[in-house]
């Protein structure tokens, strides 16, 4: 019997994983704290485990930051995550101390539970609620100009709140590994080896345990086809994109139910068609069951429960991770990207998922595999065996240096070219040649570091 520390951050795709696991383990006589926010209480009590409440440790936000949350800019949370962790110093302190907890388990995003765990050297297992993101499933992620700007104008900032960690007593190796997942940290990802990409560059301390739900229910298809449509629980204030949803589908035959989210006023979509229903919330694992075509923002939890359910998708992504996802889905052929937001786009791409099997039968295919996995069993196995025993091979590790390698080589010969080819031609040039070089260095390396992986799984598998 083991005492389990749980720390999420407060947003419902990252909690809902967890649940099942919670309760699994609390069912095997464990003893859990569940460290989480009082929007979450209701649905963390029902597991059993101990319910704390941090409420009190959430930053007021000025009107700026609001926005930038609302955008999941990845500089902003990660400057409100340090803050909140400095904020809980104390209170984590006396936790540590008064509980002592054998393992902790902390969603990825959650800064102060990993944090905590290394400083008070309590094994950890990180619990992923996308797929699992290293540098080479990563390439999944198209990041656009504006992000890549953002990231980059960020950094100084985030750098600076990463090292006041230190003055609380918490370490990390680098502000990368508080973000990235690593092949020396148990983890538990809720999706199955075969749709995680670059599955075989994760090591033995990875757990693809397939989706965590609490439904025992089975795909139950509908004669007359239901279209759900949802933009999950962060950015679905979209009455624009409901609205030409409901436009696209109320003379067809078919039933729709919309997810509008919380916050938004329903009236701001007027009178509905006799087949549109509309709702603040669902039950979404059984509204799935019964779905035909599911449109989704791409989320890694809606996405994985409508496979669960056998429900293709139309797939309109909003953010890079979102994007990574439905590039994921479409490569398994389970649904198709919505290129076209008109009301003309989404009934075409509705009724294509509709007029064509293939679709349902990639997603039937997929739920099958979802099925097979060892869900919330295989996390609590994880959980209470960590530190897990691992054969430490670490495919990442011997890329790494392979690439460090490239890079060296590649410096010599810019060096090595410049000393001969400036012997010939004007000096002058010589600014051009080094921007050459510079624009050149980061597709070469990656192009390498492809090439160089492919022969590292190939020699791993055999
Ligand atoms: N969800 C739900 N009912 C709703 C809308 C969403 O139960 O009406 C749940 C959904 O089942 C999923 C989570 O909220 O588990 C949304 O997570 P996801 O990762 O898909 O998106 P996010 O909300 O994090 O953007």
């Amino acid at each position: 019997m083991k005492k389990i520390a749980v720390f999420c951050i407060p947003a419902h795709g990252h909690t809902n994983p967890i649940l099942p696991v919670v309760k699994e383990l609390v069912s095997r006589g464990d003893t859990v704290r569940f460290y989480s926010f009082d929007e979450f209480r209701e649905k963390i009590v029902p597991t059993g485990a101990e319910y704390i409440s941090c409420d009190r440790f959430l930053p007021a936000l000025s009107k700026q930051e609001e926005e930038n949350m609302k955008n999941v800019s990845t500089t902003e949370m990660s400057i409100q995550d340090i803050r909140i962790t400095i904020g809980m110093t104390d209170f984590l302190d006396s936790e540590f101390r008064s509980f002592s907890p054998d393992v902790v388990y902390s969603d990825s995003a959650c800064f102060w539970g990993k944090l905590s765990a290394w400083k008070y050297h309590v094994p950890l297992v990180v619990s992923t609620s996308t797929f699992a993101f290293n540098q080479m499933s990563s390439q999944y992620m198209k990041n656009s100009p504006k992000e890549i700007a953002g990231l980059i104008f960020g950094l100084p900032k985030v750098q600076k709140e990463f090292r006041k960690l230190k003055d609380f007593g918490f370490e990390a190796k680098g502000f990368l590994s508080l973000v990235q997942s690593d092949n020396s940290t148990d983890s538990v990802v809720y999706t199955s080896k075969k749709f995680q990409p670059c599955s075989e560059s994760f090591s033995d301390l990875y757990a693809f345990v397939g989706p965590s739900v609490f439904s025992d229910k089975q795909p139950d298809k509908q004669q007359r086809p239901l279209v759900y449509i949802s933009m999950g629980t962060v950015i679905n204030d979209r009455p624009d994109f409901y609205g030409k949803c409901i436009e696209a589908l109320k003379n067809e035959p078919v039933d729709v139910i919309i997810s509008c989210g919380k916050a938004m006023d329903q009236s701001r979509l007027g009178e509905l068609p006799g087949n549109v229903k509309v709702f603040p919330y669902v039950d979404q694992l059984d509204v799935l069951s019964k779905t035909s075509v599911f449109i989704t923002h791409c989320g890694m939890n809606s996405v994985s429960e409508s496979l669960y359910m056998a429900a293709p998708m139309v797939l309109y992504p909003q953010t890079n991770e979102q994007q990574a996802v439905a590039r994921r889905v479409t490569e398994i052929g389970a649904g198709e990207l919505l290129k076209d937001d008109s009301t003309e786009g989404i009934r075409a791409a509705v009724l294509k998922i509709l007029g064509s099997s293939a679709y349902a039968k990639a997603a039937e295919e997929c739920c099958k595999d979802f099925r097979s996995c060892p869900g919330a069993k295989g996390a609590a196995d994880h959980i209470e065996n960590a530190p897990n025993p691992t054969d430490g091979k670490d495919v990442i590790k011997k890329l790494n240096r392979s690439v460090i390698a490239e890079q060296i080589l590649y410096n010599i010969i810019v060096i090595g070219a410049a000393f001969v080819l400036f012997r010939f031609i004007d000096i002058g040039f010589l600014w051009i040649y080094i921007a050459a070089a510079v624009l050149l260095s980061a597709p070469i390396k990656n192009l390498y570091q492809n090439i160089r992986y492919k022969q590292l799984i190939k020699k791993t598998i055999r």
